[in-house]
């Protein structure tokens, strides 16, 4: 199953991702941790990729598709995989079709996790992270058990620079201009299916397995 995971900052895709990999047992590839993982590797492509990054600048397509095919060639992206952080252009959905149609397969499905700009400026900001275990919080849904302490490690929680109102919003914005217009190119072509992300965690998942069932069970039918 190829799925891609759509959806504003703050919506859950890092986590429903992760939930829907172990589920199915294909790989939830964040494309910001491949980035990193590339990065680190000491391959050439990793060089060429962290001169971009440090002068703030984006990976142009050519280089984040040849890391992201390399990617999906692994063996254990033989059953699929879930994206998640890419498309983030049309452009770029547009290559990931023809990179597919190279290898004779398809995208099975983009899943638009919604909720509102407010909501996502509130997770955002809300959100409080464990400086020794990186187990993330949220003040007001999942708060810790004593304040500014992680439950799981006993480190220091505490805010990231980068998730204040002013940032939040700029990352909206950018979203709803380069990414969103994703969400329409797959409605166009039948390949989007929409889900309430303003549920609980649990909401969200149960939603999304019931799709992914379904995809399973017609491609099933497909192969009889
Ligand atoms: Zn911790």
């Amino acid at each position: 199953m190829r799925l891609v995971l759509l959806g504003l900052p703050g919506a859950g895709k890092g986590t429903q991702g992760e939930r829907l990999a172990e589920k199915y047992s294909i790989p939830h590839i964040s494309t910001g941790s491949l980035i990193r993982s590339v990065i680190n590797s000491g391959l050439k492509l990793g060089e060429i990729v962290n001169a971009y990054i440090a002068k703030g600048n984006l990976i142009p397509d050519e280089y984040m598709m040849e890391i992201l095919r390399q990617r999906v060639l692994a063996d254990d992206c033989r059953n699929g995989w879930i994206l998640d952080g890419f498309p983030r252009t049309v452009q770029q959905a547009k290559h990931l079709d023809e990179m597919l149609k190279r290898d004779s397969t398809v995208l099975d499905r983009a899943f638009d996790i919604r909720i509102s700009a407010e909501e996502a400026v509130s997770r955002i900001t809300n959100r409080r992270v464990c400086r020794s275990c990186g187990q993330i919080y949220s003040i007001e849904h999942s708060p810790e058990k004593v304040k500014g302490i992680c439950d799981k490690c006993n480190g220091p929680l505490y805010q990231r620079p980068d998730d204040n109102v002013e940032v939040a919003t700029h990352r909206i914005q950018v979203y709803m201009e380069q990414t969103h217009p994703v969400v329409h190119y797959y409605a166009q072509t039948g390949r989007l299916t929409s889900i309430n992300g303003e549920q609980g965690i649990d909401g969200v998942f149960a939603d999304l397995q019931v799709a992914v069932a379904e995809l399973y069970a017609k491609k099933a039918g497909e192969e009889l």
